[in-house]
């Protein structure tokens, strides 16, 4: 572990208590400043010794790996994906898949870390509002650690998989009067009160753990850095934690060059790329924030201001896809490549394919797409925009009459 303290990311001012989620003094939002002096004196092929996952980077990580609650998060697979390159009309394409986690989303990198802390501090209960994947993943690692769990769900907005998940590890699971944004206020209470130990991403330690999606891929790519990296944004705290591991390997001198950092949002719910296109360092809050990809489907992003300035500073960009646009990305990666994502993770294919169209990436760019979750987190979503089963009769007869028509 590197040493670390917990900052406001707004006046700077250092916060002690482990229970506040914003700045004492401003209301700020909190980071972690880690210290990585001794990071300085290694290079990227020490940390090679230990198999790759989140825990290959703990001198970037502010737990101890001695606390680590681990389910081997991590470690996913950067697929080169030629065919999609070529469909959307750009030099090279990579696809991180993150629906390869323990429980099939990138937030077990954030929890890794945070359960990992919540347990060195000793809390009884741990919660989390959640659009579904935080909760599933959450209530794995309280699993494996044994402390209580609440996690707080938007009723009837969750989609199938991922409310079993949570049910299935054994969380408290509430179904809030609400969305996503009602459902977290109500958590902030309960942590404001001491009552859990909130680990949404407002909580400075899961973007900490978020980082390894970053360090994985310059190390898949042998430190070759792409010209630009396409991620959905909803809550906007991975862009965040992306762009805290680029910021962390330039001060360590593992890289000079930085990526362009590019998000992506459903259009019914954009208030990020909203402020983008108006230039602005600020978001206004959606009341009512609508798209099939409910991952992404939030009003007011925790998060936003620091997405922006992680947009701005790299250079980046940030742009809205249809509903439509999302089912189609999430077609092509499943025919194109065998990659099966939920319509979340399918927005950064389709933020790509847009941008190329409209001239906003060049089409010489090398590009890594980070597709955030499983495709099986959403069984609904795809069995309405796939064909129906075919009726056949058990003869080879109609195998062969359907195989040929
Ligand atoms: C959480 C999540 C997102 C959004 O990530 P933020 O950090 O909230 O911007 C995107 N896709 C999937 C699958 C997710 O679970
Ligand atoms: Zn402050």
């Amino acid at each position: 572990m590197a040493d670390h303290k917990v900052i406001c990311w707004d006046c700077g001012a250092e916060v002690d208590d482990p229970y506040v989620n914003t700045c004492p003094k401003c209301n700020g939002l909190l980071t972690v400043k880690m210290d990585l002096e001794p990071v300085k004196e290694m290079r990227p092929q020490d940390l090679r010794k230990e198999k790759i996952g989140v825990w290959r980077y703990a001198p970037f990580m502010p737990v101890d790996p001695s606390h680590k609650v681990s389910i081997q998060e991590g470690g996913t697979p950067l697929y080169r994906t030629d065919g999609l390159a070529k469909e959307v009309g750009v030099s090279e394409v990579h696809v991180k898949f993150e629906g390869l986690n323990p429980t099939g989303s990138f937030k077990d990198r954030g929890m890794t870390i945070g359960v990992s802390h919540a347990k060195e501090l000793g809390a009884k209960v741990v919660g989390c509002a959640s659009t579904g994947n935080t909760s599933a993943s959450l209530a794995a690692y309280a699993a494996k650690a044994n402390i209580k769990c609440a996690v707080f769900l938007p009723s009837g907005k969750v989609a199938a998989g991922k409310l079993a998940q949570a049910l299935f590890y054994g969380a408290k699971v509430l179904s809030v009067d609400g969305n996503f944004d009602d459902a977290l206020n109500l958590a902030l209470k309960m942590a404001d009160e001491k009552k859990i130990y909130l680990l949404n991403s407002i909580n400075p330690y899961r973007p900490e753990g978020q980082k390894s999606v970053l360090f994985e891929i310059m190390d898949q790519l042998n430190y070759d850095v792409p010209d630009r990296i396409i991620l959905p944004v909803g809550n906007a705290a991975n862009i965040w934690a992306v762009y805290k591991a680029i910021q962390e390997l330039k001060e360590v001198g593992w890289i000079d060059k930085v990526p362009m950092l590019t998000g992506i949002q459903a259009e019914g719910s954009a208030p990020v790329a909203k402020a983008f296109s108006a230039g602005k360092k600020d978001f206004i809050p959606e009341n009512k924030p609508e798209t099939i990809a409910t991952a992404i489907r939030i009003g007011n992003p925790i998060s936003g201001r620091k997405a922006l300035h992680a947009i701005y500073d790299t250079g980046g960009f940030s742009t809205t896809v249809t509903d439509e646009e999302i089912i189609t990305a999430q077609r092509l990666l499943g025919r194109m490549e065998g990659v099966c994502v939920e319509p979340a993770s399918a927005a950064s294919v389709a933020g790509l394919r847009k941008l190329l169209s409209e001239g906003v990436i060049d089409r010489s760019e090398r590009v890594v797409c980070i597709c955030t979750g499983n495709g099986l987190k959403d069984p609904d979503i795809i069995m309405e925009n796939s064909p129906s089963p075919v009726p056949c009769k058990n003869s080879v007869e109609d195998v062969e009459r359907i195989l040929g028509s």
